[in-house]
């Protein structure tokens, strides 16, 4: 015969639950639950409680029930008291198991030498009695002494201890979860390492900062994989390791060094170390932090970067007109068609490099000013991206181009020019960055909310560290090779502002010597919901 109107909850995985859950079967109870309470053993000032084959649903019925009813205390632990049929119906027992046997509530106050723990308050059939109080001494524990040999009570300070030991390792689990998700989510790179300075945890930040994977250093020597350096490029030695500073009782706070990330980018940061002590004083690990300075640096830099990028992006054109006017103004020389017209084109390009500095450089201060007005239509991706790369073929040949586009893709909402400049200025980079002959792909492909526009390219690639900031304005990539190549680090940041007035994303996914993709999605046609200004 089931005991239940409907299936029950309980988590029989959980320690706690399987503990609860033989203690009321042993006090043959059929369901219940245990209380935490510290303070006395009132249901209502708990905090924690365990199900044992009951209903979330009846749990708050039951504990006001408990509470107004006998209290059970270290005296009389145990309370029983025959239970309403109605009220049973409602807790969740089925109408045949009242009718036949009746139910009963009872109540058994928890305690151990530490104190009162809380009570665990279950229901069983009315005929029923568990070995405890068979033995007759289960109401009346004694106050003289008898206390002892009392099997109930032997039973209450055991349960009770067990509860404790397990809801303190619950808590412990907690907690140990708490530091991981500090330790994952950390925006500060965090390295410790056992006493002999190998790694032995790696956070997120710490790849990002690094480059490496906690994979590819756990187990190595922390030095080896930082490779610091002082201020003026210097190798350091074991005898600067903060860390070996920390285990000698050093404090070591916010020590400026530069650090070598995968790839042999130098960069600067600031390090704090510390160190976990065993009982006896002996260090067991050390615990390095690691705050990158290149940001706050970059921020000092951004102005004279800014005067420098655009004065050499000015001046390069205008010296290259400068030179072919002036050539062709000289009186005494004379050129044939063919020459005059190729000065003349040259003088031409350059006017159009300046003409799109100064206009990018416009629509960002407008962008930071205004926002971007956009004029949204229903926009079908497929002629607009054909047309963008026949124009690319037309105007670079060498580059080669493959489109992949997915078939029936389905329209969305967008300002046809700016999504033009947006495929534009990836094709061009995409070139512009790919040493030697280009070899770009074009895919676009439709997912339940969005369209995702993808270039790839197998050119030079971005290391992970500056994937974070090249959509960020007057951000540059700092390799030589990429210093040669004209830019001033404002496209993707218009990109990106285009894409997200769309209510779309754009994000790179990139390799160093290996290539890139620059994605970016737009929600399709009837999912759009646009802000129209993005500020
Ligand atoms: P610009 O190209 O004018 O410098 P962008 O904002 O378009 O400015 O790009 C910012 C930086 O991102 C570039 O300077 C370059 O370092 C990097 N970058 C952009 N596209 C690519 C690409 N396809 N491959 C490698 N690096 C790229």
């Amino acid at each position: 015969m089931s005991w239940f109107q409907s299936p029950q909850e309980e988590d029989s995985s959980d320690q706690m639950t399987v503990l609860v859950g033989s203690a009321i079967r042993l006090l043959c109870g059929a369901s219940g639950v245990f209380v935490v309470s510290n303070e006395a053993f009132d249901p209502q000032s708990s905090t924690e409680y365990t199900l044992y084959r009951m209903n979330k649903a009846a749990l708050p019925l039951l504990l006001s029930y408990a509470q107004e009813g006998m209290q059970p205390n270290s005296l009389h632990p145990l309370v029983v008291e025959p239970l309403a049929p109605d009220l049973a119906k409602q807790l969740g027992v089925a109408s045949n198991v009242i009718e036949q046997q009746g139910v009963e509530y009872c109540s058994l106050a928890l305690y151990d030498e530490a104190g009162p723990l809380g009570g665990l308050h279950f229901l069983r059939q009315a005929s029923e009695r568990s070995c405890f109080e068979r033995q007759g001494e289960a109401f009346e524990v004694g106050v003289d002494g008898g206390r002892g040999e009392n099997a109930l009570h032997l039973f209450i300070v055991q349960l009770a201890a067990s509860l404790r030991f397990a809801l303190r390792s619950q808590s412990l689990v907690k907690e140990q979860e708490r530091l991981a998700a500090i330790f994952r989510y950390s925006t500060e790179g965090i390295l410790t390492v056992d006493h002999a300075l190998r790694i032995i945890d790696f956070n997120p930040a710490m790849e990002r900062l690094t480059g490496w994977r906690e994979s590819e250093v756990l187990g190595q020597f922390y030095f080896k994989v930082l490779r610091p350096k002082d201020r003026q490029g210097n190798d350091l030695g074991l005898q600067d390791s903060l860390i070996l500073q920390a285990f000698a009782g050093q404090e070591v706070v916010n020590r400026e060094m530069l650090i070598s990330a995968r790839d042999g980018q130098i960069f600067a940061v600031s390090m704090t170390a510390s160190c976990v002590r065993s009982h006896y004083g002996e260090p067991i690990n050390g615990i390095l932090n690691v705050h990158d300075l290149t940001r706050e640096r970059q921020q000092e830099e951004d102005r004279s970067t800014f005067i420098s990028v655009i004065s050499h992006e000015l001046q390069t054109p205008i010296a290259i007109i400068k030179g072919y006017a002036s050539t062709l103004a000289r009186a005494d020389a004379h050129y044939d068609t063919q020459t005059l017209r190729s000065r003349l084109v040259a003088i031409e390009e350059e006017a159009d490099r300046l003409n799109k500095l100064v206009g990018n450089l416009l629509y960002a201060s407008r962008i930071q000013a205004n926002g971007l007005q956009m004029d949204i239509a229903p926009l079908d991706l497929d002629p607009l991206i054909r047309g963008v790369v026949r124009r690319l073929r037309a105007r670079s040949p060498d580059v080669h181009v493959t489109v992949a586009l997915s078939e029936h893709l389905p329209t969305v909402m967008a300002d046809r020019e700016r999504i033009e400049e947006v495929l534009q200025n990836l094709l061009d980079n995409a070139v512009k960055y790919s040493p030697g002959q280009a070899e770009i792909t074009v895919a676009c492909n439709a997912t339940g909310e969005e369209v995702i526009v993808s270039i790839s390219d197998m050119g030079m690639g971005i290391s992970l560290r500056e994937q974070e900031h090249i959509f960020d304005r007057f951000q540059r990539a700092v390799k030589p090779m990429m210093q040669a190549t004209p830019g001033a680090g404002l496209g993707l940041y218009i990109c990106r502002a285009i894409v997200e007035a769309h209510g779309g994303r754009i994000w790179a996914e990139s390799t160093l010597r290996q290539g890139s993709t620059f994605s970016f999605s737009l929600p399709r046609e009837e999912k759009a919901q646009l802000p129209m200004v993005v500020f």
